[in-house]
């Protein structure tokens, strides 16, 4: 006898757990590591929260530092994930990095200790048809459950594969050199375009055949990409005039700031990099066609010599690998529940957030939820203006389906404080954050009560 099934041991699952059964509620969580059905591609043990990669949960900084408010939040709601990290906590600086063993080992532990929780080697093939459930099957969930979620979503609905072009904090785009145009002057003037010379161009072109890249690993190889999604390098190698055909096109962009008196509205550069607005607050956007398998270094030099763009800063750079998640905002409700299915939740990267805090941040929203739901009381999500809410907000509605793409979290998901001074508005997110947060958590009916 449960109260909750929550498929998937990782980092969102493990966290969800946690809250859940720290609330009272009886929690199945299966994991299917361990169950000899077969594992992951990336995970190389069978426990619990098992770090893929890096050991890091970057900055801890909880004044300057999106991820680091994110931090401060999951510990004020006695989050598991952040209690092992300082357990295994390891010598990182600012950031925060851990034993990757040890903190597995601790997350484990507190689980399998924990009366509450019952945790079951098995693989789960099938959405459940009923019963409160958390699907937290992270990036690499198995293909026959990814099926199923295909079937209750629809084939469209679900990624397999990342191709994500970097996004530029639009407060460090230089408009003296960019300007705002649609092709052709269609349908509003929507996009910033930065215009190249010949001379720039061709510059960028060689950049882009010198520019080191990052290996595609064997599996991931073999999942193909589309010709839409192709990687501006691969583009560029296959001839210099690829891109000017492609996502560089001039063709129907007077550039103003280019204007003579026989060419009044300006003249079409011979190559243009465009961005399209990628969040409603107008804070992010994305360089279009510029998805990239380039080392970040590489990129954010590269990127700098774009007219417009030399100062850019990046919310994220480009990239591309295997990661499966469905389209939240279209398919989830703001409490992460299905449409249409309101007995399952998401939680965790498959909804389409990434990284490890922020996908033990969604784990450990959907678990308070869950327990809100079974005991019948009110949900009151966190406030917009927290990390928390900034996220979740990404994840079940801001971000606009049509080009939802996994993010970090970071200030341009929060609503925008233009009246406060550049270097002093860092501070200003936290700032409001915290105290925003506080009163949220103490106005929040609590549940055991
Ligand atoms: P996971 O931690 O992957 O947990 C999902 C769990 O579900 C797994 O234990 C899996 O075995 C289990 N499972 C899957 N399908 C089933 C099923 N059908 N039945 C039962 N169990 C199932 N983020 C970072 O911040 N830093 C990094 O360095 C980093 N590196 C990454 C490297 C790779 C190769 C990948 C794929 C992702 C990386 N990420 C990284 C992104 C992301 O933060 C991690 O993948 C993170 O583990 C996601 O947490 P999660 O709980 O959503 O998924």
């Amino acid at each position: 006898e449960f109260d909750v099934h929550i498929i998937g041991g990782g980092l969102a699952g493990s966290e969800a757990a946690w809250q859940l059964a720290q609330r009272g509620m009886r929690v199945r969580l299966s994991e299917m590591r361990g169950s000899g059905q077969g594992g992951t591609d990336a995970h190389q043990t069978d426990g619990l929260a098992e770090l893929v990669c890096s050991n890091s949960f970057r900055s801890d900084d909880d004044e300057k530092n999106a991820v680091g408010l994110l931090h401060h939040e999951m510990r004020r709601l006695d989050s598991l994930i952040m209690r092992a990290g300082e357990v295994a906590r390891v010598p990182a600086g600012s950031a925060m990095a851990v034993d990757r063993d040890v903190f597995s080992a601790e997350v484990q532990n507190a689980l399998e200790a924990h009366p509450n929780v019952t945790i079951v080697r098995e693989r789960v093939d099938e959405l459940p048809q009923a019963g409160l459930t958390i699907v937290a099957t992270g990036p690499l969930t198995a293909p026959t459950l990814a099926q199923s979620i295909v079937k209750a979503t629809g084939e469209d609905r679900l990624a397999f594969f990342d191709a994500i072009a970097p996004i530029v904090h639009h407060e460090t785009i230089d408009m003296s050199i960019c300007w705002m145009a649609a092709r052709w002057d269609k349908g509003g003037k929507d996009y910033i375009n930065c215009p190249m010379t010949k001379e720039q161009y061709l510059a960028f072109v060689d950049g882009l055949n010198a520019a080191e890249k990052g290996e595609f690993k064997e599996w991931e190889a073999n999942t193909p990409y589309f010709e839409g999604c192709m990687p501006i390098e691969v583009m560029a190698e296959r001839g210099v005039e690829t891109l000017r055909f492609g996502p560089m096109k001039p063709v129907g962009l007077d550039n103003p700031h280019w204007a003579t008196p026989e060419h009044p509205n300006g003249r079409w550069p011979y190559a243009v990099v465009q961005l399209r607005q990628d969040n409603k607050l107008g804070t992010l956007w994305n360089m279009v066609g510029f998805q990239t398998k380039m080392k970040y270094a590489e990129q954010v030099r590269l990127f700098r010599i774009i007219p417009g763009l030399e100062n850019a800063e990046f919310a994220r750079l480009g990239g591309m690998h295997r990661n499966t998640f469905i389209n939240s905002p279209v398919l989830l409700d703001r409490q992460l529940r299905l449409k249409g299915a309101e007995h399952i939740r998401f939680a965790g990267q498959v909804t389409g957030c990434e990284g490890y805090v922020e996908s033990s941040a969604v784990g450990l929203l959907a678990g308070m939820m869950a327990a809100y739901q079974v005991t019948g009381r009110e949900w009151i999500g966190p406030p917009r203006t927290s990390a928390m809410g900034a996220l979740l907000a990404h994840v079940t509605g801001d971000a606009e389906g049509e080009s939802y793409q996994p993010m970090n979290i970071n200030f341009g998901l929060f609503p925008p404080l233009p009246d406060v001074n550049k270097k002093a508005r860092k501070e200003a997110y936290t700032a409001r954050a915290k105290s925003d947060f506080g009163q949220w958590l103490a106005a929040l009916e609590p549940v055991p009560a």
